[in-house]
């Protein structure tokens, strides 16, 4: 137990020193931006008065609303504009409320049919109509499958679902914001307007490419609020309010996301079962307080602990508390969908991921030109098929690719892999039984993960074994 506490406080030391929010060098612009902000998604009224008392309340009012948004974003919670609240505030994100705003008294909303109709408007210049037409389609084809939903094209009249793309101020008091910020918006189940989806045309919209906005995933997030969906605070739901680009050809619909919609309209009971293909499983959130939690990699990333499992990470950003949890693809969209193992080179500080035979390096958010490369040209064998994990050795100054219970020993400078390897991971690190999993160093203590636990090196011996949930504060 003495050994666990000791891993606890090392762990609070990389992720809760610096536990004081930074509120300081906030100007006039973040201030608006911030205020906008909350007036538009959380639903914060304009203050009239200007006198010394409501300017008082009118702080605590903010005070109150940024506490929402922190809550729903998983930010700590603070109550004051610091620099994480603000980073979330700029990133691309649906123009529907994350608090309901104008829910009635029932406290939801649905259609009471389950054959609707869509009309296609017009169309954006950024891709060809049967692009559109096909993006469209298909996003309402991911509600299809898992509810009783069945959605017919109409080419004239009035539609359930009116799609259109529309630029600024263009008539139902949401106006759009030109690039990025607000990508679209939509309206809740009823007639007129409702079900209504507005794109915002002054973005670029893609079909299949990871630059822009992809036109598939934003509809079928919008299609969510066309039903009666609000905003999810899970960051891997498609209702998740912030845009995330994601593997698109692969694209499943998250179980958060299943579960809701279901919950409203129960399951499609018509679809076919085939027993030649079975049915994949619905991406699920991993959870940072699962014991059986298993981490794919585990990097420092420009100062900061960085844990991956199952296409998410974990990020501490060194003023909070709570470490960030987002899609891999959400901060490098070229990225793999999940990796295998990842290192930061104190050399030249790049982010190297693993995947398969591949290799990515990360130079902050941009992937390095020339790269994916094959893990060959790092002086591994040909014929390896992945690596389990990585990491940088300071004792050494050598690179550690793991491969199960082997690793081998590759040297930074020189680019090459040393000579007398791969060697048993347990002569060098006695104790380590198990196949490393992933990897890490930091200070003085390398950690060599094996399924859910993890086990910790330092002055030159094994000096406990645990679980990974317990190096991410849940
Ligand atoms: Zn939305
Ligand atoms: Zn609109």
């Amino acid at each position: 137990m003495k050994a666990f506490y000791q891993l606890c406080i090392l762990i609070g030391l990389v992720i809760k020193t610096h536990s004081g929010p930074i509120p300081a060098n906030i100007g006039k612009e973040e201030d608006d931006l911030a205020k906008n902000y909350l007036k538009k998604f959380y639903n914060m009224k304009e203050e009239h008065t200007r006198s010394a008392r409501s300017t008082d309340h009118s702080v605590s009012k903010m005070g109150e609303k940024l506490k929402e948004m922190q809550e729903f974003f998983r930010l700590k919670v603070t109550g004051t504009l610091d620099t994480e609240t603000l980073e979330v505030m700029h990133k691309p994100r649906c123009g529907v409320p994350d608090v309901a705003a104008y829910v009635d008294a029932s406290g939801s909303y649905r259609w009471t049919k389950n054959e609707l109709t869509y009309r296609i408007e017009n169309y954006t210049p950024d891709m060809s109509q049967a692009e559109v037409d096909h993006s469209i389609k298909r996003a309402f084809q991911v509600w299809a499958d898992v509810t009783p939903l069945r959605f017919t094209r109409i080419y004239s009249g009035e539609a359930d679902i009116m799609i259109s793309f529309v630029v600024g101020d263009h008539g139902d008091r949401s106006p759009l914001d030109g690039p990025n910020g607000i990508l679209a918006h939509a309206f809740a189940p009823a007639p007129g307007i409702g079900g209504d989806a507005h794109f915002d045309d002054d973005e670029t919209f893609t079909f299949s490419s990871s630059k822009g906005y992809n036109l598939f995933l934003v509809a079928a997030h919008e299609f969510g609020h066309s039903l009666g969906l609000d905003h999810s605070s899970d960051p891997g739901a498609l209702m998740f309010s912030m845009y995330s680009f994601r593997d698109v050809k692969k694209f499943l619909l998250p179980q958060d996301d299943i579960s809701r919609i279901q919950a409203v309209y129960g399951p499609n009971s018509d679809k076919p079962v085939d027993p030649e293909k079975p049915v994949p499983t619905p991406p699920v959130t991993p959870n940072a307080c699962d014991p059986k939690l298993v981490l794919d990699a585990v990097t420092m990333f420009r100062g900061e602990m960085m844990f991956f499992s199952k296409g998410f990470y974990w990020r501490n950003h060194p003023q909070s508390s709570e470490p960030e949890q987002r899609l891999i693809k959400s901060l490098w969209p070229e990225a793999p969908d999940n990796i295998d193992a990842a290192y930061e080179s104190p050399l030249n500080y790049l982010v190297y991921l693993f995947k398969g035979q591949k290799v990515w390096a990360v130079h902050g958010y941009d992937i390095v030109r020339g790269f994916p490369k094959t893990l060959s040209s790092m002086g591994l064998p040909r014929k390896l098929k992945k690596i389990s994990a990585a990491l940088y050795d300071r004792e050494t100054g050598k690179t550690l690719f793991f491969v199960n219970k082997r690793y081998y020993s590759y040297d930074e400078t020189t680019k090459t892999m040393d000579k007398g390897y791969p060697k048993w991971v347990e002569e060098r690190f006695p104790g380590m039984t198990g196949k490393v999993t992933a990897a890490f160093q930091y200070r003085d203590f390398t950690y060599l993960f094996s399924g859910p636990l993890v086990f910790e090196f330092g002055y030159g011996r094994l000096l406990q074994v645990t679980y990974n949930s317990y190096l991410l504060p849940c």
